[in-house]
């Protein structure tokens, strides 16, 4: 199918890894990719800004990667940054297409007509979260238990203010998972752990959590990495072992 945004040639709103299957652990990932369909241009930021965790994760898609090999799970990320519009917003809140991000502005996201602004929502929001809503729904058609996890990093100093955390569960409604992964963290003995750290969980601020997992009243677990323990294979390799492992057990405790 032809859109009026992406072309035939780019890749899809999310690509999936793995196949559907009847492992416990569903995998998403809303910021995994800092693409910009070709007929947006730069969305008049420079490459270097584009490079920088306003424009996505890093290091959050590879992870993820890593975790659904390791944990045998269905893994969904989502391909185009989130410069172009974040998939874990609502499409209604002012953010979700933002006109300046942390202290950048982005030109290619002012005054957008209203048309553009649909077209962005309906090639590549609606196509990841149809994705996210399809897997969940023939999960439970299947009656297979599933604990939902959104794997995200976040930037090791934003406006200047260095953050201590290596890793962060956030939560809002459900903290079921988080309890059990907190605990597991600080067992594992030098890290520090945030708890709704640096960020939480809300339906403003949130979208992916809130509308897949808290409507359905399953269990989940959002993490946040500091992307610089992420930024290479090794460090990739490192939190998806330690990720996978404890996910593991801690689903053992909220399932039993
Ligand atoms: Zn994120």
């Amino acid at each position: 199918m032809t859109g009026k945004l992406l072309s035939p040639d780019e890749p899809p709103a999310c690509v999936t890894l793995g196949q559907p299957n009847t492992s416990p652990f569903l995998l998403v990932c809303d910021h995994a990719g800092n693409r910009i369909p070709r007929r947006l241009g730069t969305l008049g930021v420079s490459g270097s800004e584009r490079q920088r965790h306003i424009a996505w994760d890093i290091g959050a898609a590879e992870v993820a990667r890593r975790m659904a090999e390791r944990l045998g799970a269905f893994a969904i990320l989502q391909s185009y940054s989130r410069l172009v519009i974040d998939c874990n917003r609502d499409p209604a809140v002012p953010t979700s297409i933002a006109t300046i991000s942390e202290d950048t502005p982005i030109p290619g996201n002012e005054n957008l007509p209203p048309a553009e602004r649909e077209t962005r929502i309906a090639e590549i929001f609606r196509p990841y979260h149809d994705r996210i809503a399809a897997e969940l729904d023939r999960r439970r058609a299947a009656g297979i238990p599933t604990l939902l996890v959104a794997i995200h990093s976040f930037t090791p100093v934003y406006r200047g203010v260095a953050r201590p955390w290596h890793v962060g569960m956030l939560y809002n409604r459900d903290d079921r998972l988080s309890v059990q992964m907190i605990a597991l963290l600080r067992a594992e003995g030098g890290l520090t752990i945030g708890d709704n750290q640096p960020y939480s969980v809300s339906d403003e601020s949130d979208y992916t959590i809130p509308v897949h997992a808290e409507r359905r009243s399953l269990p989940y677990g959002e993490i946040e990495i500091r992307q610089d323990l992420i930024a290479d294979a090794a460090g990739q390799g490192e939190w998806a072992e330690r990720l996978s492992r404890l996910l593991t057990i801690a689903w053992s405790r909220i399932s039993s």
